[in-house]
């Protein structure tokens, strides 16, 4: 995270305009830095005060109702948006190499089921292309909603050619855990038509009432704002990004080398798709995942197990088919860290430890 003296004086402004929420001069400011940044043609940004809520405001302002489609194999948060939207979550399975839910399964979910949406996910932020999903969705007559929660920080334009697609949202998170990390906060990348419903669905729908009651969606909304304060440290985190990914990116690449003789247990992406929140791996099973994790933190190294569980093992979850890939990937999968600012004598150390840990874990089976 910045320190103050890096955003604190961004506040003056509120100050002076004396407007401290509510679309003010920070959060709007950061929306136009965004746009810059990783913005496509025709496209708009909207901060939100979380991804979550951000997720459900694409929903909302979409006016979609009943069931959505989501992937087993994801952060519990894709899920929960649906359901904060007020639809009904129907889970899909996954691609068992990739993670991501393949556009043929996508194509069948819709034509077993009444959605009128569906949430896609990126995993870990890694982009994909994801313009044959939009082209499924579009004959489905349904809005795609991608999530990329740990993917900002990236040129879009290879993943995503928005002339073609214009009824997908891609959703960001700003925590403090993803790379472009400011706390708490969302970036929704939407259609530019599509911005004025996404502000009022997350102003709880105020901008769409008028004295003759709402004559197009969205009809309701949230409180999905993002505050003043988390945009100011947003415009602080901006200034230093591109440095950010490109260590984060070099230190993806020491991960690569450093697992070069296990190249079965690694997430095949190109370096360049991702800012790298975290580098997966996935073991050969659950028992040597445990006993892995084990090991690490025994060397005070915590791992986290990332997307664990799967929705599919959530219970009340209801689901398109049985989602066996997602259950697997959730049970061999685990995160290692990838810091923007780590000294490399620590990073070094850090990847020895892991490597030594797993090739005994390897070993002893
Ligand atoms: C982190 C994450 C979210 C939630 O983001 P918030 O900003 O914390 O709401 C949603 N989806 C995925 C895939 C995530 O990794």
């Amino acid at each position: 995270m910045p320190e103050v003296e890096f955003w604190a004086h961004h506040l003056e402004q509120n100050k002076s305009r004396n407007w401290h929420s509510n679309f003010g001069p920070l959060s709007e400011k950061l929306e136009s830095t965004l746009h810059l940044m990783y913005g496509l043609n025709g496209e708009s940004v909207v901060t939100a005060c979380n991804a979550t809520s951000g997720l459900s405001a694409c929903l909302i302002a979409q006016d979609i109702r009943g069931p959505v489609l989501c992937p087993a194999f994801t952060f519990q948060a894709s899920a929960c948006a649906i359901l904060g939207a007020g639809c009904q979550p129907i889970i899909l399975d996954v691609d068992a190499q990739t993670g991501i839910v393949a556009p043929d399964q996508l194509r069948l979910a819709f034509a077993e089921s009444e959605a009128k949406a569906a949430i896609i996910v990126a995993p870990y932020g890694i982009s994909f292309d994801a313009t044959q999903h939009a082209r499924v969705c579009k004959e489905a007559g349904a809005r795609l909603i991608i999530d990329n929660a740990a993917g900002l920080g990236i040129n879009r334009k290879r993943f995503l050619a928005r002339v073609m697609v214009d009824n997908v949202d891609e959703v960001f998170s700003l925590h403090a855990t993803k790379p472009f990390g400011i706390g708490e906060g969302g970036a929704v990348f939407t259609p530019t038509q599509n911005a004025a419903a996404l502000r009022s669905a997350i102003n709880f729908g105020l901008a769409t009432h008028s004295g003759n009651g709402a004559t197009k969606p969205p009809y309701w909304g949230i409180n999905g704002k993002m505050s003043e304060v988390a945009a100011a440290v947003g415009l602080a985190v901006a200034e230093r990004m591109a440095e950010r990914v490109c260590r984060r990116q070099e230190m993806v690449r020491e991960w690569y080398e450093t697992f070069a003789d296990h190249s079965d247990i690694v997430y095949k992406a190109e370096i360049e798709s991702s800012p790298w929140q975290v580098f997966p791996i996935f073991l050969q099973s659950e028992t040597l995942l445990l006993k892995f994790i084990h090991k690490m933190a025994a060397k005070r190294i915590e791992l986290r197990r990332y997307y664990f569980p799967s929705l599919g093992d959530c219970g009340g979850m209801k689901a398109i088919q049985e989602c066996t890939n997602s259950r697997k990937l959730s049970q061999v999968a685990v995160v290692l860290p990838v810091r923007s600012f780590m000294q490399k004598k620590q990073r070094s150390s850090l990847m020895a430890t892991a490597l030594e840990s797993l090739e005994q874990v390897l070993t002893e089976g």
